[in-house]
């Protein structure tokens, strides 16, 4: 009886320890600690998953050894888009506690966006947040409201996604010194990597541009859109001046180029990019209408190139 007690008191011991040393794991709701990565001025540029219990990891159906570790944009990229990204940014900056009821997402795990309950509070360089799902809380209004900004192929922006967020951005933005960028950006010759490879490998390399073009938006705020067939429209925020702006577009220019790789294929496209800094003054159709004009002398030129603009469309 004395062994069997000792027996029990070592178990639960044993178990206290494990749930010190995992505090998270005991949590029902999913429950994730996000450890901000900086770059060299100290501005954040994404988290990185440091804990997760098993609710969040079943919820990313994701092993806790494949989440923990991983950089969040790396696993959820529709973060940076959706503007949570953002927000996450704000609660180590500020401090203050994030609680969002009935929030909007397109989960990257799942087909169609869902709601959500979230809250978030820093600790340290990190946060600790958790989430519920709501979404059966919920109608389908408000879901096709969100396919309707959204680019079903690449699950980037739409052309009235980035059309809408872009005027919003320029209204809240105050005039510090910074500007606003548009990189009007087209596919060299699609036409003819649809013909010689199919319209499936065609669209296989919009998806992976699109990853590509994904990787150069840096400031929270930046956006990413397909506008088109073949064309695709970057903004962003916080650029100082424009040889900044061209040489994030000379980035994006150079890794559209490296091949990409489908069904044994390795295919090479490029693409042709305008660039323009907005004017107080315009408004953002004819500040877009700059970046395309842009985008078209960059076709007449000879393609695979950035041209900026200056003067007036
Ligand atoms: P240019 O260098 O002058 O831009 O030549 P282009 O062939 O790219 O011509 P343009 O931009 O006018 O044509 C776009 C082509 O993109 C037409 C079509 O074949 C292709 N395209 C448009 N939408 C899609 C799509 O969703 N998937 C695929 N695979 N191809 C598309
Ligand atoms: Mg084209």
């Amino acid at each position: 009886r004395g062994d069997a007690r000792s027996l029990r008191r070592n178990h639960l011991g044993r178990k206290h320890q494990h749930q010190r040393q995992r505090p998270l794991a005991a949590l029902l709701d999913p429950h994730i600690a996000l450890t901000a990565v900086r770059d060299d001025d100290g501005k954040i540029v994404d988290f990185i998953f440091s804990d997760a219990n098993e609710a969040a990891c079943a919820y990313n159906k994701l092993p806790r050894e494949k989440l923990v570790g991983t950089r969040l944009l790396e696993l959820l990229p529709a973060h940076r888009e959706t503007g949570r990204f953002r927000l996450y940014c704000q609660v180590v900056e500020s401090g203050r506690f994030l609680a969002l009821d009935d929030y909007l997402y397109p989960h990257d795990v799942f087909e169609e966006p869902r709601f959500y309950d979230i809250r978030a509070a820093k600790i340290d360089d990190s946060i600790s947040f958790t989430w519920r799902d709501v979404t059966d809380r919920h109608g389908m209004t408000e879901i096709l409201e969100h396919r309707a900004r959204t680019d079903e192929l690449t699950k980037l922006l739409n052309r009235r996604g980035i059309l809408e967020q872009l005027e919003d951005l320029r209204g809240k933005t105050p005039r510090t010194g910074s500007d606003i960028a548009v990189l009007f950006v087209d596919f060299d010759k699609f036409k003819d990597v649809n013909d010689t490879y199919g319209h499936a490998a065609g669209d296989e390399v919009l998806r992976v541009t699109a990853e590509k073009l994904r990787a150069c938006l840096r400031h929270s705020d930046d956006l990413g859109a397909r506008v088109g067939g073949d064309e695709m429209l970057v903004v962003l925020h916080g650029v100082h001046g424009m040889k900044d702006a061209a040489a994030i577009a000379e980035k994006l220019r150079r890794s559209a180029a490296a091949p990409v790789h489908f069904d044994g294929s390795s295919i090479e496209a490029t693409v042709s990019v305008g660039v323009a800094l907005a004017r107080a003054e315009e408004s953002t159709d004819a500040l877009v209408s700059r970046a395309d004009a842009a985008m078209y002398e960059a076709k007449q030129r000879g393609r695979n190139q950035v041209i900026t603009i200056n003067g007036q469309a």
